[in-house]
């Protein structure tokens, strides 16, 4: 066995041919750490990125290495990054524990010990737990140091508790987490909220709660995202479903697939069901071989929806689409859909509550969030999101390249903003047309006179 003074020589000489082979990288930059040799490590952890940039176990060695050369600030903005991602590892937790504890923030690296512990309990610590302030348990309202939009609290199963039927979060985030969308909210509050929260008034005035609202326009403008908030808002279950994926080929399976959603979001009241895609539901875009069978799923739909055989007590039910064209005309009958409601991109203003919101819980100084709400012209909620992973990104590769971390300043999100398009062009392409041409019932006025504003027609 060489030692591994040798063993490191002959990686680094293998690695001179082939340097993108990140197996052989990483297992040279863990035996320098072993060997204490941090700085060196930490290189080779680097340019093991470069050619594996989203591997997650080496950056977390990365982060190791800037913690034991004592750049704990370095270290946590890499470990921050890790557990926003998906499934943090329990060490990740451990390493910001030690991380936050040497910058100077005893609360997050009690919160992130806790989390490791909760995750592996053999990584219990009892030096590093010393150290520690006592915190109480992290509870839903709690923020960072990982704060997710939302829990997933359990998957729902059928009647033969088998067969998983959808997924059922418990949200953490309210209209607070909205930008702008006031009219929307509004709108929501009065025809879904209230009746669950005053019941007592809705009946007095002869009003019983029933229906939903449906959302349409361009991708990516906030429709599921305010229905997730809807849920947090009151508290509620949140089921969202993907109609494409309830619909079934063999005749009979999606109305048994609905009949079950639907007695699932029953059984777990209050519940916000939010149905993605709901034109997926339409006759109108299937030929005629198809008609009668999607026929017979609306008709299970419809009556679902009006709680026939039972009652929607407590099931707010919430709708989106990309395509209302393609929505078949009975769903917006009174009763069903009879709220159709034009979810716009974002102008200005909102679009700085967004950004403002984005970069909440972010490392960022004296942000001009007026000048990136003005220069983000056309820009979706998820094209805004975008531009800030894209910016923070740039930041972190700047950051790891001088070993010292910088908040988010106005420049790197304009630095991001040239290499950013955003992609909502083309749908109103699409919608102006239809708004033009078929606009039954002036379904898409909001549409036409969206495009009559300033910034509607520079779209
Ligand atoms: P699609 O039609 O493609 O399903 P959508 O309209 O449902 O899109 P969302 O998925 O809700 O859009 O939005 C994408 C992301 O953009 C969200 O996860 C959220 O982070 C962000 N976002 C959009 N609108 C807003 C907003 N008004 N406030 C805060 N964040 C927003």
């Amino acid at each position: 066995m060489p030692g591994n003074d040798e063993l490191i020589q002959a990686l680094s000489a293998a690695l001179e041919s082939a340097p993108g082979n990140v197996p052989v990288r990483k297992h040279l930059a863990d035996l320098l750490m072993e060997a204490g040799r941090y700085t060196e490590a930490e290189r080779e952890y680097r340019v093991a990125l470069d050619y594996a940039p989203y591997d997650a176990p080496i950056k977390l060695r990365l982060a190791e290495a800037y913690y034991r050369q004592h750049k704990a600030q370095v270290a946590v903005m890499i470990l921050e990054e890790l557990m926003r991602g998906p499934n943090p590892a329990a060490q990740v937790f451990l390493l910001a524990a030690s991380a936050y504890v040497e910058s100077g923030a005893p609360d997050l690296a009690a919160r992130a010990y806790q989390k490791a512990v909760a995750l592996d309990p053999a990584l219990a610590d009892p030096t590093l737990e010393q150290q520690l302030p006592a915190v109480p348990p992290e509870t839903p309202g709690d923020s960072p140091p990982r704060r997710r939009p939302e829990e997933l609290v359990f998957v729902a199963v059928d009647d033969a508790g088998m067969t998983p039927v959808a997924d059922i979060e418990r949200p953490q985030v309210a209209f607070n987490d909205v930008g702008g969308m006031e009219k929307l909210k509004e709108d929501i509050r009065i025809k879904i909220i209230y009746p669950l929260t005053h019941p007592q008034l809705y009946k007095a005035y002869g009003k019983t709660a029933g229906g939903g609202i449906l959302m349409y326009g361009p991708p990516g403008c906030g429709k599921t995202h305010i229905a997730r908030a809807t849920a947090g808002e009151v508290r509620a279950n949140f089921m969202p479903i993907g109609l494409h994926d309830v619909l079934d080929m063999y005749i009979g399976q999606s109305e048994r697939n609905l009949h079950k959603l639907f007695e699932q979001a029953r059984r777990i009241a209050p519940c916000v069901l939010f149905f993605d895609e709901v034109d997926a539901l339409g006759s109108s875009r299937t030929d005629l071989r198809h008609y009668s069978a999607m026929r017979h799923v609306i008709n299970q739909f419809l009556s679902e929806m009006d709680g026939v055989d039972t009652s929607n007590e407590g099931v707010l039910i919430l709708a989106a689409t990309n395509a209302p064209w393609y929505v078949d005309t009975a769903l917006r009958r009174p009763g069903r859909f009879d709220r159709v409601i034009f979810v716009p991109p974002p102008d200005a203003a909102a679009r700085e509550a967004i950004l403002r919101i984005m970069l909440a819980e972010k490392p960022a100084k004296a942000i001009d969030y007026h000048r990136l709400g003005q220069e983000t012209k056309g820009f979706s909620g998820a094209d805004l999101k975008g531009l800030v992973d894209s910016a923070i990104e740039l930041k972190l590769q700047d950051a790891m390249r001088r070993g010292v971390p910088a908040p988010l300043v106005t420049q790197d999100l304009l630095a991001a903003l040239k290499e950013a398009r955003p992609t909502i062009k083309e749908w109103f392409a699409t919608a102006r047309n239809y708004a033009l041409y078929s606009n039954e019932g002036g379904l898409y006025d909001d549409v036409l006179e969206f495009l009559k504003l300033p910034e509607g027609r520079s779209l």
